[in-house]
């Protein structure tokens, strides 16, 4: 008998200022098979459905358990990790196709560095250089550990920016992940003292008033972090640091 096969639909583009074209493989099917091993079975054998030799696909993966966030991609036209995409419960023909809010570097590799960027510019991390011989840090109370550790999952994967319509080339939006991270940082006991500098990076533009409140962004994590919630609360407390300022400064 002969082997059970489903069709592949790929984007393909050497360069952002390439002509696009779409490549349809013919696969051969198994049971559990995710997109990356999808991926690899045309990289094995890079010839179209229509007996086309072509290349192997480029894309990014790293930890194939989503946990590193590298594989994110449109896969029937939906922001997701391609390691935990199934075969098995996706609509064929797939459709595979790269991020669009990215810079495009080749197929369905984009160029996530604007997330660092931003992690960067609104100061989320904790610095704790020149410390170690101050003693212990401040103890973190249960209730603030568990408050964390949803938020701490985050893999900037960048799906939350993909799909929310305010992060676009009109605007600098920084987007759910990064409005989370400075949640995140912001209740840390330690990370707290630097709260007011994330902020303030989060007041100027592309900031926490670019958001629209779409919502989009928490039906894709695939992390299931409470980004809306986290939008809400760093929101509350821009609005109480722009008071306080105000007042230091009369
Ligand atoms: Fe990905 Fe969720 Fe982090 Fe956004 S918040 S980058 S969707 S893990």
């Amino acid at each position: 008998m002969a082997d059970k096969t489903f069709i592949v639909k790929v984007r393909r583009q050497q360069r952002a200022d390439e002509a696009v074209r779409w490549e349809e493989y013919e696969l051969r099917y198994r049971p559990h098979l995710n997109i990356i091993q999808c991926l690899r079975d045309i990289a094995e054998r890079p010839v179209t459905r229509d007996g086309k030799e072509s290349t192997p696909v480029t894309f990014d993966a790293n930890c194939l358990e989503e946990v590193c966030g590298a594989c994110a991609m449109l896969i029937n036209g939906y922001p997701r990790q391609a390691c935990s995409a199934l075969v098995d419960s996706l609509e064929k023909p797939i459709r595979l196709e790269p991020l669009t809010k990215f810079p495009l570097v080749r197929d369905l590799q984009v160029d996530r560095g604007k997330m660092f960027q931003d992690l960067k510019r609104t100061k989320c991390w904790i610095p704790i250089d020149g410390t170690y011989d101050l003693g212990e840090g401040p103890r973190m109370a249960p209730g603030l550990q568990e408050a964390g550790y949803p938020l701490s999952r985050c893999i900037s994967c960048g799906n939350c920016l993909e799909i929310c319509p305010k992060v676009n080339e009109g605007t600098q939006f920084v987007g759910a992940a990064i409005i989370s991270q400075v949640r995140l940082f912001n209740l840390h006991p330690t990370g707290a003292m630097h709260a007011g500098e994330r902020l303030e990076a989060l007041m100027g533009p592309g900031g926490i008033e670019d958001c629209d409140n779409a919502q989009n962004c928490v039906k894709v994590c695939p992390k299931n972090i409470p980004l809306t919630e986290s939008i809400a609360a760093v929101n509350g407390q821009v609005i109480l640091h722009a008071i306080k300022s105000w007042f230091v400064g009369q």
